[in-house]
């Protein structure tokens, strides 16, 4: 392969191309203008109308105070902490049982929801357990189930004989992305910051449950003692899975957690597969859902979106109706470009997440350094969420921040088609007026899963590819 565009990022990378265009065959987003950090480009196919601005190297769409920000523990994440946390332990609140029996036959805070919905509940949450150390998320190479053409069957091979450049490169990897599933895919260099300090098990009984994890050095392994991430492995892949429309809308109801769930188990595919892709090129790679690292500050990183006040990643597509997944790797591929497309600007017009959300988890009030919560990571100007409270209303169920979020509206109707225009030139009087029109149109309800299940399939797929 060579050498060529390792060091520096390339016209190509920069303008476009970044998050699926070319494997979903889509055209090149067109450059409007070149601004002081980038610069701005537009393409309804990919980025759903929104004008995006593509930064210059060493440029974000957020600000860190380096004396503050510090890797975070994985023993802070509110799934550790409700494992040994006394404050977690002994609260009163736990979250909702989830059984048929509760749900269907009206027992419990949820009730009448459908064998439908459960069904369409359990089945999508299958292999999203597959994504455990030992599981999808393993650091070696998978069995290949092809008789007689397993990866492991391929021989030695040099990755010096790759015969395309590393931007080259770069496009194909994250067409493998898209083909094996994933929404979006971007590239970013690894920031260590964003790396957990360390590694919290919450089975580990015999054994001590907080081990460091290092990212430095040569070693790639993870011991019983440790785990080591090689300094080497400088690159990540930020995949993203949009969950479906229709059944977000139904939040805070089951279907909505259909769609987070299979969102979990297209995670664990994709992440999984698209690192035994990376292996058979002979270079490393380590997925990873949830688990390891913070997978929002690397897929801004990497160019799919921003911040913004639900504390979720907001992407000009699907607005924050994604799931994160990544691929940490020392092939040395292109980065692309963080994006700012006016996110931070219209939060602070608009509260409509902060008002909806039934746990009040989410802020009114400005950005901050510090967090609010000990499972948030100070040192990051942006909206802390208090994420005891979310989890709390119901886990894995409520999705109503992303239900009524106007980020997240298709792009098919004249209001929100406003909205786009409004927030594409950046007109700050006008994102409050757009706000009370959002609300005054009633977007956001909550859709019956009733009228979820009389939808034809077809419609709704033809809808969100309308978006
Ligand atoms: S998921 Fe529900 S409870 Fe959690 S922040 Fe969003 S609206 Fe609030
Ligand atoms: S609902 Fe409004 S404030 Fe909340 S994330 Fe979406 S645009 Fe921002």
């Amino acid at each position: 392969m060579s050498e060529e565009s390792v060091d520096r990022r390339n016209f190509l990378q920069l303008i476009g191309l970044g998050a699926g265009a070319l494997g979903a065959g889509l055209a090149a987003p067109a450059v409007v203008a070149e601004t002081e950090n980038g610069f701005l480009v537009e393409s309804e196919s990919e980025y759903g109308g929104f004008l995006v601005e593509k930064l210059k190297e060493g440029k974000y769409p957020y600000e860190c105070d380096p004396a503050v920000l510090k890797r975070m523990s994985e023993k802070y994440n509110i799934f550790s902490r409700n494992g040994w946390d006394p404050v977690r332990l002994n609260r009163p609140e736990r979250r909702l049982n989830l059984t048929y029996e509760n749900l269907v036959n009206g027992r419990g805070v949820l009730q009448n929801q459908t064998r439908l919905d459960y069904a369409l509940m359990a089945a999508a949450w299958k292999y999203a357990n597959m994504g455990g150390p030992g599981g999808a998320y393993g650091w070696e190479l998978g069995p290949s189930q092809v008789t007689g053409a397993g990866l492991d069957s391929m021989g030695a091979w040099d990755p010096a004989d790759l015969d395309m450049t590393w931007g080259e490169a770069s496009l194909t990897v994250k067409h493998a992305a898209l083909f094996y599933g994933a929404s979006l895919a971007g590239i970013a260099e690894l920031n260590p910051l964003w790396i957990y300090a360390d590694h919290y098990s919450p089975v580990r009984a015999d054994r001590e449950r907080v081990i460091p994890v290092y990212v430095e050095g040569d070693r790639c392994e993870r011991a019983g003692d440790a785990w080591y991430i090689p300094g080497s492995m400088n690159r990540v892949i930020s995949l993203a899975f949009e969950e479906d429309y229709f059944a977000i809308a139904n939040s805070p109801g089951r279907l909505a957690s259909a769609a987070t769930g299979n969102g979990y188990s297209r995670m664990a595919v994709t992440a999984s597969t698209l690192s035994d892709f990376i292996r058979a090129l002979g270079y490393r790679a380590i997925p990873a859902g949830n688990g390891l690292g913070l997978s929002i500050p690397i897929a801004v990183d990497a160019g799919l979106g921003q911040i913004g006040r639900l504390g979720l990643l907001m992407t000009p597509k699907y607005g924050p109706r994604v799931r994160l997944a990544k691929v940490i790797t020392d092939m040395p591929l292109v980065p692309d470009s963080p994006i700012d497309f006016g996110v931070t600007q219209f939060c602070e017009a608009c509260m409509v997440c902060a008002e909806q959300c039934p746990s009040g988890a989410i802020t009114d009030g400005p950005r901050t350094w510090e967090g609010r919560s000990p499972s948030n990571n100070p040192g990051v100007l942006k909206w802390h969420v208090e994420v005891e409270k979310c989890y709390d209303f119901n886990g894995f169920s409520c999705s109503n921040c992303k239900r009524c979020c106007p980020f997240n509206k298709p792009n098919n109707s004249w209001l929100h088609r406003m909205i786009r225009q409004v927030i594409k030139g950046r007109i700050k009087p006008l994102d409050g007026v757009m706000v009370a029109f959002d609300r005054a149109s009633g977007y956001g309800r909550q859709l019956e899963d009733a009228e979820f299940w009389k939808m034809d399939g077809q419609k709704s797929i033809t809808a969100r590819e309308s978006m």
